[in-house]
């Protein structure tokens, strides 16, 4: 697959089905950037903040589906969500980094500013995608929570849970938390366009197929950005409830 001129072996590289944005780089330009495409842009370095796939007003994952580029189906302008602020420096200039070899800009400054080794300069971006893949890119100190159970304050497969998130949040006082609670945000069952979706050549996707696809590409990254996943079921009549940790295979 190439894009804007870069070869890249495998389609996970890039990320069509699930549009991520800067809520203050659109505020300011009206545009999406080429460089949200790329899988491990997660950052603006521009605007120190992480990159949106939601809609914080409907709190709903951005579809393609949309009337306009900058605006929600539920009416809300993307340029109004509340962004999320980055603090590592490091982070930010490794995005810069994939921004200018995106572009084709020298991105010398931010490998010396990293202190990475020289030949790092002549890694492409698709090489970026699989060193860091296979070095484990995903933040060691991020983990991901499932709650399955109808109950709230009366379950005790969230109590036991919450107990082992609280030890793990010890273990890593600076770690990031994705918490799926599966009763107040269910996770619909597989549909028939969400299948088509995954097997369509993205050339040929369709606005439909994007969204029916959006959600399971947005789990999909969550589990993948997470070092530790906590799945916290209860068994009902000897079986899993209806609202499953989300397993929706590829
Ligand atoms: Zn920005
Ligand atoms: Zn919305």
């Amino acid at each position: 697959m190439h894009y804007r001129g870069h070869r890249f072996r495998v389609r996970s590289a890039l990320c069509f089905r699930r549009p991520r944005y800067c809520p203050v780089c659109l505020a300011e330009s009206g545009y999406f950037k080429a460089v949200w495409d790329f899988s491990l842009a997660v950052f603006c370095p521009q605007h120190r903040c992480v990159l949106s796939c939601e809609c914080t007003a409907c709190a709903t994952v951005l579809g393609w589906d949309r009337t306009a580029l900058d605006w929600c189906r539920c009416g809300q302008p993307l340029a109004s969500s509340t962004p999320l602020p980055v603090k590592r420096k490091e982070q930010l200039t490794l995005q810069t980094l994939f921004s200018n070899l995106l572009l084709g800009v020298s991105h010398k400054d931010e490998t010396a500013q990293l202190g990475l080794p020289e030949w790092l300069v002549d890694l492409s971006l698709d090489g970026w995608f699989h060193l860091l893949s296979a070095l484990g890119c995903a933040d060691r100190s991020s983990s991901c929570e499932f709650d399955a159970s109808a109950r709230s304050e009366a379950s005790f497969s969230r109590r036991i849970a919450d107990s082992a998130q609280a030890r793990w949040k010890t273990a890593h006082p600076n770690g990031r938390v994705i918490r799926r609670d599966l009763a107040v945000r269910p996770v619909p069952h597989i549909e028939d366009a969400t299948i088509r979706g995954y097997y369509t050549p993205v050339a040929h996707m369709t606005p439909d197929l994007h969204a029916a696809t959006a959600l399971s590409d947005t789990l999909i990254a969550e589990l993948k950005s997470a070092h530790t996943v906590l799945i916290a079921s209860p068994i009902y009549n000897f079986s899993l409830p209806a609202q499953p940790p989300p397993a929706q295979p590829r």
